[in-house]
Formats: C-alpha cells, sequence, structure tokens
C-alpha cells in the first residue's frame, strides 16, 4: 500500500477565480518497463499530463514510441512500474487487478482497430451486451439509443458480416458508449479502414466530443485524424515529445 491520497484537489483558499473543474486523468511521471527476463524494455520513461472534461485528444508517435502501452495504463488493464494516476480523482496508480476491473467497467468505454464484435449477435445484442453484465434495465431502450447516437438506426437487427467496417466500428462505439463512461479510449479505431470509411467514423467520434461532450483519447499513426482532434499528444521513446492544444480543429 502507498499513502498516496484517494483524491486530491479540494477546496482550497476562497477566491474569485471560477472553480476549473477537476481532471478527467491525471499522471505524473508514469513508468513503465517490460521485464522480459533476458532485457528490461522501458515502454514509458516519465509521463505526466492532464486531461480535463470534454477534450479530445489524439496520442501520436512511431511505432514503439510506447501509445499502446499508454492507452493500456489509462484505460486500467496495466499498472505503470513508477508513477501516479488518478481517473476522475481515484488514485489507481496501485490497485490489484480486481478493483482495477471495477474502476475499467465503470469509468471507461474501449474502442479498438479490430471492432471485436461477436460474429452471431446483431448490432443491438452487441450493445445490450456490457448491460446485460451490469444486469442494467431497460437494455433494449438504452442499446437502440446508442445506435441512434452513432447514426446506426437502420442496422439493428444486422450482424456484422452484413456491416461495412465502418458500420462495424459504428457499432463498437455504441457498445463503448451505452454504458456512460467518463472517457472513450480508441486506440487506432480507423486502423482497418479505407478512408472514407476513416472519415465516416471521425465524424462520429468528433460530433460525440463537440455536440454532447464526450471526452476522447484516441490513438492514430495517421496525420489527417490527428488534426481533427484539438490537443495532440505525441510520444518519443516513451517520453512526450510535444503536447499542442490548437485554437480550431479541423472537423
Ligand atoms: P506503440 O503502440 O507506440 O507502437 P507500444 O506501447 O506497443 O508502442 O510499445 C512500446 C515498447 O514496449 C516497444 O518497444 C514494445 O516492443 C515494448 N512492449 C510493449 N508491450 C510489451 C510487452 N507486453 N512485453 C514486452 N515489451 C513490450
Ligand atoms: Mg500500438
Amino acid at each position: 500500500m502507498t499513502s498516496k491520497p484517494d483524491h486530491y484537489g479540494g477546496a482550497g483558499p476562497a477566491t474569485a477565480a471560477p472553480a476549473r473543474p477537476d481532471p478527467v486523468i491525471r499522471i505524473a511521471d508514469l513508468t513503465k518497463t517490460y521485464d522480459t527476463g533476458a532485457t528490461k524494455v522501458p515502454a514509458l520513461r516519465g509521463v505526466s499530463f492532464e486531461i480535463q472534461p470534454g477534450e479530445m485528444v489524439a496520442i501520436v508517435g512511431q511505432s514503439g514510441s510506447g501509445k499502446s502501452t499508454l492507452m493500456n495504463i489509462l484505460g486500467c488493464l496495466e499498472v505503470p512500474t513508477t508513477g501516479d494516476y488518478w481517473l476522475d480523482s481515484e488514485y489507481v496508480a496501485d490497485l490489484s487487478d480486481g478493483a482495477l476491473a471495477r474502476i475499467r467497467n465503470a469509468k471507461i468505454g474501449f474502442v479498438f482497430q479490430s471492432y471485436n464484435l461477436l460474429p452471431r449477435l446483431n448490432a443491438l445484442e452487441q450493445v445490450k451486451l456490457p448491460l446485460i453484465y451490469r444486469r442494467t434495465r431497460r437494455r433494449s431502450d438504452l442499446a437502440q439509443a446508442a445506435l441512434v447516437r452513432v447514426g446506426l438506426a437502420d442496422r439493428m437487427h444486422h450482424t456484422p458480416n452484413r456491416l461495412s467496417g465502418g458500420q462495424q466500428q459504428r457499432v463498437a462505439i455504441a457498445r463503448a458508449l451505452v454504458t456512460e463512461p467518463e472517457i472513450i479510449l480508441a486506440d487506432e479505431p480507423t486502423g482497418n479502414l479505407d478512408s472514407s470509411m476513416s472519415s465516416e467514423i471521425m465524424d462520429v467520434i468528433t460530433r460525440l466530443n463537440s455536440e454532447q461532450g464526450m471526452t476522447i483519447v484516441l490513438v492514430t499513426h495517421e496525420p489527417d485524424i490527428a488534426a481533427r482532434c484539438q490537443r495532440v499528444i505525441t510520444l518519443h521513446d516513451g517520453q512526450i515529445a510535444s503536447d499542442v492544444v490548437s485554437e480550431t480543429r479541423e472537423c
């Protein structure tokens, strides 16, 4: 156990400044070293940043720069070797696997490059799955609403083999959204799609952010995808090479 606080921030001294919302994500000096026996691979070497509610952030960098490792830690799939991580103000850097799974289920929606849909289930059934695990009520209503949010109202009863790649990825996004997570993490969400379908998926993701205020972090190696995010963090050899917020974005 460490003596890290469960929460940070607090009221502080009374000032006239408007209260800034707590960040959804705050990481400080994160490192991750994979020990493969013969060698130690330093995948992350001291990464720090905050992500505020409603931000849309791209993480870019060459292959091997640590993007997926960072996403896996942000998504509570792995713990860092050293460093601090607060997710939604809760200290999560040193939790057990069971506690991480609980946080992950409650707060994170994942979208992967390879959709990860089950071949026999139709779109509605795929999106209902995380609600079944949670024993949520009104599952069909919530799943239908999520499919409407990604523009798939007319494809609810299609199985994946009757959907295009872009449509399959939209089902995966609906499945990530349906539990109302604090944040959506997407690792190369357009990596398997041609440019017109990539653009379609980015339209959906951008709308979730700009119209519905979803906080989104996505990994991409495509500059035109990164250009659609208002903030771009570039990793190089496991460190932040740049962290740029633009006034406008191309969307
Ligand atoms: P990216 O997603 O930017 O391509 P990764 O985070 O996958 O980078 O990998 C960063 C570094 O960590 C690479 O050198 C990679 O080989 C290494 N690495 C990633 N995962 C593991 C693992 N499970 N075991 C050992 N080394 C790993
Ligand atoms: Mg990767």
